[in-house]
């Protein structure tokens, strides 16, 4: 294609101003590389914006600070065990050796405040490892990453325009992508990132590559209608996992909003329309989802106490939950039944069998967190299960680059976030709490840095060095 077709040119385009689309574009741009962010919406509209912002770590300051010991091969053990060893061993820990890179990067380069979580830990954590903006919520992430990108002198973001394809070569190695509603805008590349997410949005893809999941309310954002996914398999990729995804077991159908995943870890409990409790309810709230949809009516009460109340009450999203109206309030586990129309002298037993196994240490349906008695005053809300986003995606080698089926490289292209396979196996069972951003940012980080060395060796320029290694 002649050079004058291009509508154009930019070294490193990225296709999607998420979590993962900014994390590389800045990580390129802070070493000289002129980068082009594609955004389908006005200004942000990702998943990583709406996210807790829990962002999981190993052997950073703030562990240490807090006397939290516990290795990056340690934390990829954890999430190997949680995916029965499904996902790609070596993509689990290197984005695990990279995490405290990570952290440093957001902090000391984004600006971007963090705060470890140390109220509570998540299903299958060895060591307590999320770090989270100030809030618990993703806004704070989304919003440093992109001023620090925007500040840059070689940073375009572009918004309300989506990318529309991928542009390639006879080879196949990619040269751009086309732009704009109608694709009517054509921009040549060096390199190009699809971090367009997943296809929580999709219901034709959620229905064929996860049935169980068009089922479920969706409570991603609307924008994740699977493109890159979509344009990797036309340019011949190669994909794994297709049906992972994280499931959300604490969604407060009708209210917006959810309950924080703190609370079952602290001691909250759930129970069916028959007050009953059903599972185990510190299990990781992706598969809980589904636990809640096998339930009838498919709904449950999440109950917790003041104590857990007072600990939560500064999360951003605990904060909107009780604005919602979804929390109900009640003295007496009596009165809590009579709010949700359960039957009395049932919660009144399950509360009782439960706080007995809290004295004995030992619960009937094996729960590990067992801190403390529940007593009142209690608080309830209705909960279901929902689609958070997906996990399956383009098959990417350790530097973020798109492998085809026979394992060799579709030159030029990355791929990072949900738009890659991540790190959970198959199914919502293999989701552990940080997945979706661990692999987000991570990758991110890892396609811009690797876009910057391959861009730096091929013009002989002296692009800075990376900082982290
Ligand atoms: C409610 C909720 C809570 C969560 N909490 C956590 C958490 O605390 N920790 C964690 O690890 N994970 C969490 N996750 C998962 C996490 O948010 C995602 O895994 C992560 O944000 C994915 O990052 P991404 O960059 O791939 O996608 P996103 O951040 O969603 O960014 C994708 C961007 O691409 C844009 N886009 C889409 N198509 C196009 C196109 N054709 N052209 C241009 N742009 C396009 C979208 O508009 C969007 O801005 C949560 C998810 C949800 C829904």
């Amino acid at each position: 294609m002649a050079a004058m077709d291009w509508d154009v040119e930019t070294q490193f385009l990225v296709i999607g101003g998420g979590g993962c689309g900014l994390m590389a574009a800045f990580a390129a741009a802070r070493r000289g590389v002129e980068v082009l962010v594609l955004e389908k919406s006005r200004r942000v509209g990702c998943n990583t914006e709406i996210a807790s912002g829990s962002i999981p770590a190993a052997g950073t300051r703030f562990q240490h600070a807090a006397g939290i010991a516990g290795t990056a091969e340690q934390m990829a053990d954890d999430i190997l065990r949680k995916n029965g060893g499904q996902a790609d061993a070596q993509l689990v820990r290197e984005l695990c050796r990279r995490s405290g890179d990570l952290i440093d990067l957001l902090v000391d380069e984004v600006g971007l405040p963090m705060v470890l979580n140390t109220d509570a830990g998540r299903a299958g954590f060895s060591f307590l490892r999320l770090h989270n903006p100030p809030g618990r919520t993703g806004g704070p992430l989304i919003q440093s990453l992109h001023e620090a990108f925007t500040r840059l002198p070689n940073a375009s973001f572009a918004d309300e325009t989506p990318g529309f394809g991928l542009l390639a070569d006879e080879r196949g190695a990619v040269i751009g992508a086309r732009a704009g509603v109608q694709g009517e805008l054509r921009i040549r590349a060096d390199k190009v990132l699809l971090a367009s997410d997943g296809f929580g949005a999709n219901r034709e893809m959620l229905r064929r590559y996860i049935p169980e999941a068009a089922e479920m309310e969706y409570i991603g954002t609307g924008n994740n209608t699977g493109d890159g996914v979509r344009w990797g398999l036309e340019l011949g990729a190669a994909v794994d996992h297709l049906g992972s995804y994280q499931g959300h077991g604490y969604v407060c159908a009708g209210y917006g909003t959810r309950l924080v995943p703190e609370i079952p870890q602290l001691g909250g409990i759930f129970v069916n329309q028959g007050a009953e409790r059903f599972t185990c309810d510190d299990q990781g709230y992706s598969e809980f989802a589904r636990e809640v949809m096998a339930q009838p009516g498919r709904f449950s009460i999440g109950i917790f106490d003041q104590r857990i109340y007072d600990i939560v009450a500064p999360a951003h999203h605990f904060r909107d939950l009780v604005a919602s109206g979804a929390l109900r309030r009640a003295d007496t586990i009596e009165a809590l039944a009579q709010a949700f129309r359960l039957d009395a002298v049932k919660l009144r037993a399950t509360l009782d069998d439960y706080n007995a196994g809290v004295a004995a240490g030992r619960d009937r349906f094996g729960r590990k967190a067992l801190p403390a008695p529940l007593q009142g005053p209690f608080y309830g809300a209705k909960v279901s299960g929902a689609l958070a986003h997906t996990q399956g995606g383009l098959r990417v080698d350790l530097k973020a680059r798109v492998r085809r089926p026979d394992g060799s490289l579709i030159p030029n292209l990355y791929a990072g976030g949900g738009t890659a396979a991540g790190i959970s196996g198959d199914g919502c069972e293999g989701y552990m709490s940080g997945n979706g951003l661990l692999s987000a940012l991570g990758l991110g980080m890892i396609a811009g840095e690797h876009v910057a060395d391959e861009l730096a060796a091929a013009s002989g320029s002296g692009l800075a060095a990376p900082s982290f290694r």
